[in-house]
């Protein structure tokens, strides 16, 4: 089998995923070590059998549902290449949003939290837009702050701290100049948790309650006595939710609210700052 083959085979194979093309092109280049450049300028070069092996493999698991983030063990996010595991969110290109919302708002030797970091996507991005700004990362999931390490070592990011804990507890007064989360936020009960790749992601990550606001609700009342005056909170949300959000900023006294919306036009992250 040469390379334009195998990406005939896996094309024809993974029908019924939403990018079969894309997907087929990272599983091949995982299995062949290249960039996908190559695959377009050798589409006769043979693969080995051991290539040939270990692609079938791939695009069997992947027909089985298996996330390509899973199979390949990284996602690209903002410039980082981020290893991923079973224990981590998946990050997904509208958290990119919340990331370029925060360097609009950041300016030097700032210090920041990212709650809930997964793999780190958002503090880590940060961290390296911003050299001298301190970043702290909390996960409560100890294997996922084990990936968030790795991150941060791999893209030898020195200005990233992290700690286990649930949200904001371990935080003393007043202290923060942001904090910026995308915690589980989809309703207990929506179907997309039985759909896709979502089924394979950890549903700490995803699920919050019967109206999926109950870790949102925690953040910003927590927020409110961690924040400096003037400091800023950027929390993504459902595409659904940007009202009630809005709503919990204002209760709990922050004003300058905005939502703002993602790739897809929907209202995705919701920002508001503490008064002087
Ligand atoms: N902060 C991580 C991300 O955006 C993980 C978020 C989560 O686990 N809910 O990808």
């Amino acid at each position: 089998m040469n390379i334009a083959g195998a990406l005939n085979y896996g094309q024809t194979a993974l029908t019924e995923s939403e990018s079969p093309e894309i997907d087929c092109q990272f599983l091949l280049c995982h299995s062949l070590e290249c960039a996908t450049s190559y695959l377009h300028t050798w589409p006769e070069k043979e693969l080995t059998n051991e290539q040939q092996q270990q692609f079938e493999q791939l695009i069997a698991q992947r027909k089985k549902g298996q996330p390509v983030a899973h199979l390949i063990g990284q996602r690209g996010f903002w410039s980082l290449d981020l290893k991923v595991t079973a224990d981590t969110l998946i990050p997904r290109p509208d958290t990119e949003l919340l990331v370029s919302l925060a360097l609009e708002k950041l300016t030097s030797q700032m210090t920041i939290v990212d709650l809930g970091t997964g793999t780190g996507a958002i503090a880590l991005s940060l961290a390296s837009e911003e050299p001298s700004c301190m970043v702290f990362a909390s996960d409560a999931s100890s294997a996922a702050l084990a990936v968030a390490k790795d991150n941060a070592s791999h893209h030898q990011l020195n200005n990233v701290r992290f700690w286990q804990g649930s949200w904001l507890c371990a935080i003393s007064d007043h202290c923060l100049d942001m904090i910026v989360s995308n915690p589980p936020y989809i309703e207990a009960n929506d179907e997309h948790l039985s759909q896709g790749d979502v089924r394979f992601e950890p549903i700490a990550a995803l699920a919050s309650g019967a109206d999926g606001l109950d870790d949102i609700r925690e953040i910003i009342v927590q927020a409110k006595d961690c924040l400096k005056p003037e400091g800023w909170l950027l929390i993504e949300h459902g595409y659904h939710q940007a009202k009630q959000v809005q709503e919990l900023f204002f209760s709990a006294g922050f004003v300058t609210i905005s939502s703002h919306k993602d790739y897809g036009d929907n209202d995705r992250v919701t920002i508001g700052q503490l008064p002087l």
